[in-house]
């Protein structure tokens, strides 16, 4: 490229360069600052079990609300979160605020459900990761059982036999885990082998064509197929029609979640959705 630009071209690639450093800069600064002066909040959203149309849970979904840029989705600085480390204490941040949510809601009287949190390989790798779920738990008093690990393929990259003896000492605490974004990871099959988990999350990608791509809907089915032999309990992610969801009801995929249910809400929100009747 720098070459094509000819006598300049050097410069303007330096200069190009150093506009995506300075700006990493500034985000990294931004985020250190969104911690400190509690920018993060978390939404939730419902995962319902369509055989009898009642919500089993819901899982927490980060926003960073900027002062003056507004909601910042977590694709736009989760990555960054995780190149500079800041995943660590903003991950313990979510992971305590979702705790303390799912038992807050209990103790004012609806029905417990399971809390699923989103967890960063990078945070999952720490040595202290198993004691950071359990003060979590401990600090908010939420019964492990109400507590759901989604971790993603990409946990599987390092030191596998650390991960599997994590994995179980969390499901023996009680603790739920599920696999996202199943199927768009790596080595999927081997490791879904080796890996003591409870659920796959159905990837949104193979969700949205369902029912006009014969190829994901053969993958969604090979998917119910091997969870079936395996055990495993299974949810569709990104549903938003009616025509995906009795496709899933035919093939026997029991919960969902999607904007057709409802999009994630604020806590304040939420709460109507628990006291929404069965649709
Ligand atoms: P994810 O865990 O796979 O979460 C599902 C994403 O799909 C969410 O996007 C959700 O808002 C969106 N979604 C749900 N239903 C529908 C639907 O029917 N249609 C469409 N088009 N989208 C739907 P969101 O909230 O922007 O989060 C994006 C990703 O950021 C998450 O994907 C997760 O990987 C990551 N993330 C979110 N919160 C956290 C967190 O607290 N910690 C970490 N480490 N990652 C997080
Ligand atoms: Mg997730
Ligand atoms: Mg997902
Ligand atoms: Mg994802």
């Amino acid at each position: 490229r720098a070459k094509e630009l000819g006598k300049n071209g050097y410069q303007f690639y330096k200069a190009e360069m150093n506009d995506t450093v300075i700006q990493k800069l500034v985000m990294e600064e931004w985020l250190n600052k969104a911690l400190e002066q509690e920018e993060f909040v978390l939404y939730y959203q419902p995962q319902v079990d369509i055989f009898t149309t009642r919500m089993n849970g819901m899982e927490a979904l980060i926003r960073w609300n900027h002062p003056r840029l507004g909601f910042i989705s977590p694709g736009e600085f989760i990555p960054l979160a995780e190149e500079t480390g800041l995943i660590i204490p903003i991950g313990q941040w979510v992971l305590r605020t979702a705790c303390k949510q799912n038992k807050a809601w209990q103790l004012a009287g609806f029905p417990p459900l399971k809390m699923a949190v989103n967890i960063s390989p990078i945070q999952f790798h720490q040595h202290d990761f198993v004691q950071v779920v359990l003060d979590a738990l401990q600090e908010s008093g939420l019964e492990p059982r109400y507590l759901e690990l989604e971790i993603t393929e990409g946990i599987a990259m390092y030191h596998v036999d650390q991960v599997i003896q994590k994995l179980q000492t969390l499901r023996e605490l009680g603790v739920h885990i599920s696999m996202d974004d199943f199927g768009t990871g790596y080595s999927s099959l081997n490791y879904l082998k080796k890996f003591p988990i409870d659920k796959l999350k159905i990837a949104q990608q193979f969700v949205r064509d369902i029912t006009v791509d014969p190829d994901d809907a053969a993958i969604v089915q090979a998917i119910m197929a091997m969870a079936l032999s395996l055990k495993l309990n299974v949810i569709a992610e990104g549903v938003e029609t009616e025509e995906q969801l009795s496709f899933l009801l035919d093939i026997k995929c029991r919960e969902i979640q999607g904007y057709i249910y409802s999009k994630p809400v604020p806590a304040h929100e939420f709460t109507d959705l628990m006291l929404r009747p069965p649709a």
